[in-house]
């Protein structure tokens, strides 16, 4: 089994490349700009955003895509198209929102001409075709872009000497990517390796059910009728902080506007791994080696090819794009402990009961209760919808081979009183806090 792993390095001869680094890191904003203002242009004239292959095919022949690599400036244009569609993915529901930012900064005298524009130091990424290693050495060419290369003496490509922790060992070498540290006002090289491991053996025959969600960001059932919710409640906090205070910059620097929608994506970024990793862990411990999601069928686009599917998960702020994003998160982490995780329809999950099998179309759902007139049980909704999930019941084959035991004895307590997993910044997530009862 492969695994990528992700090794910080520190540059030994920085002041050699700090120049070469920062012309493309440069020259990788211009393109990121250029391909803004066209996406943009695209937007109004179409009412469409490009993807990446609609801006690579576009823009392939535009001087600013031969300040790298090719491959390095596909990588920017695939960054900027993912920016767009996280974009647009919000921008029905919060007016707020704001299309992803040029990066520049401008300089204007006291008439209001401008007299200066410098551009941020952007990331840039070198695949497979830009890299050459030298593993002996703890060295890396990088391949210049074309522009940067006429010079008649200069070099092809950046010769990078690298040192990272003494226990890693960098081998396999997928990607390269040169990161400005603006508060050390340093480069430094992200490598990322693929590593072979041994196939781990599952933690157990076990399936877990996971319903992604609003009102709870995730349910999960377990075979062993627990059932966790995780809320989500700092991501929704976040989701209301940021845009108001993003729409609060004006869009001339952008500079602030910037750095807060870095540091939203950031935070999403630490909870999503942090909810896969508890959530892995507590699969660990329940023996599961299946882990069902409930994958959003059409959420982009419904048959019709509109985008009335958004309705159950997203009339808030988070969309398809995020639970994309959480889903391959997860599966990550649990391939690497033998979990497998499955992605099955999700239709009627949250219309039909988990325990008599009734579904009803006008389910009555309130305050996240899901109440089955037929067994007269309620219980938390997005439970009902994990535990749907969990038992697959739009498989017909998995249902005739496990049907589910619909005798009255099975206790339905757990799907009533579901764990709640608050999360924390500093601590993680941590079980809502239970009122005790003091002993006389
Ligand atoms: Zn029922």
């Amino acid at each position: 089994m492969h695994i990528h792993r992700t090794h910080r390095a520190n540059i030994l001869n920085h002041s050699q490349v700090e120049e070469p680094l920062n012309r493309h890191g440069w020259s990788a904003s211009k393109l990121w700009n250029v391909a803004n203002y066209h996406s943009r242009q695209v937007w109004d004239n179409t009412g469409e955003i490009p993807d990446d292959s609609d801006l690579k095919r576009e823009l392939k022949t535009h001087p600013k895509y031969k300040g790298l690599h090719s491959q390095s400036s596909q990588r920017v244009l695939e960054e900027l198209a993912e920016s767009f569609n996280s974009w647009y993915g919000k921008r029905k529901n919060d007016s707020r929102a704001n299309p992803p930012g040029y990066r520049k900064k401008n300089y204007y005298d006291q008439q209001g001409h401008r007299v200066h524009e410098e551009h941020p130091r952007s990331t840039v990424t070198w695949k497979q075709k830009g890299i050459r290693h030298d593993t002996e050495n703890g060295r890396v060419r990088l391949s210049k872009g074309a522009n940067h290369k006429e010079h008649p003496r200069a070099w092809e490509y950046i010769l990078v000497e690298y040192e990272t922790r003494p226990d890693v060992t960098v081998e396999n070498l997928q990607q390269v990517r040169a990161v400005y540290d603006k508060a050390k006002g340093r480069w430094e090289l992200h490598l990322v390796c693929k590593h072979e491991v041994e196939t781990p053996t599952a933690p157990g025959n076990e399936t877990a059910g996971v319903d992604l969600g609003i009102s709870n960001f995730a349910a999960v059932a377990y075979s062993t009728e627990e059932a966790d919710l995780y809320p989500g409640n700092h991501l929704k906090q976040d989701g209301y902080y940021f845009p108001k205070e993003i729409a609060k910059c004006d869009d001339s620097g952008g500079d602030r506007a910037t750095r807060l929608h870095h540091k939203w994506s950031e935070r999403r970024t630490h909870f999503f791994h942090s909810l896969a990793k508890h959530i892995v862990e507590q699969c660990i411990k329940r023996g599961v080696g299946r882990i069902n999601i409930g994958k959003l069928a059409g959420a982009r686009e419904d048959e019709n090819g509109d985008s009335k599917n958004w309705g159950r998960h997203g009339n808030l702020d988070l969309h398809g794009w995020a639970f994309d994003r959480f889903t391959n998160i997860l599966e990550y982490k649990a391939k690497v402990e033998g979990i497998e995780v499955v992605e099955v329809s999700e239709r009627d999950t949250s219309k039909t009961c988990c325990i008599c099998g009734r579904e009803d179309d006008n389910q009555r759902v309130e305050r996240g209760l899901y109440v089955c007139e037929t067994c007269d049980a309620t219980f938390n909704a997005d439970v009902n919808g994990a535990e749907n999930i969990r038992l697959n019941i739009n498989n017909a084959e998995s249902n005739s081979e496990s049907a589910p035991d619909l005798g009255g004895d099975r206790s339905t307590g757990w799907l009533a009183q579901p764990g709640v997993y608050l999360h924390d910044l500093s601590s993680g997530f941590q079980p809502q806090a239970q009122v005790v009862d003091c002993k006389p």
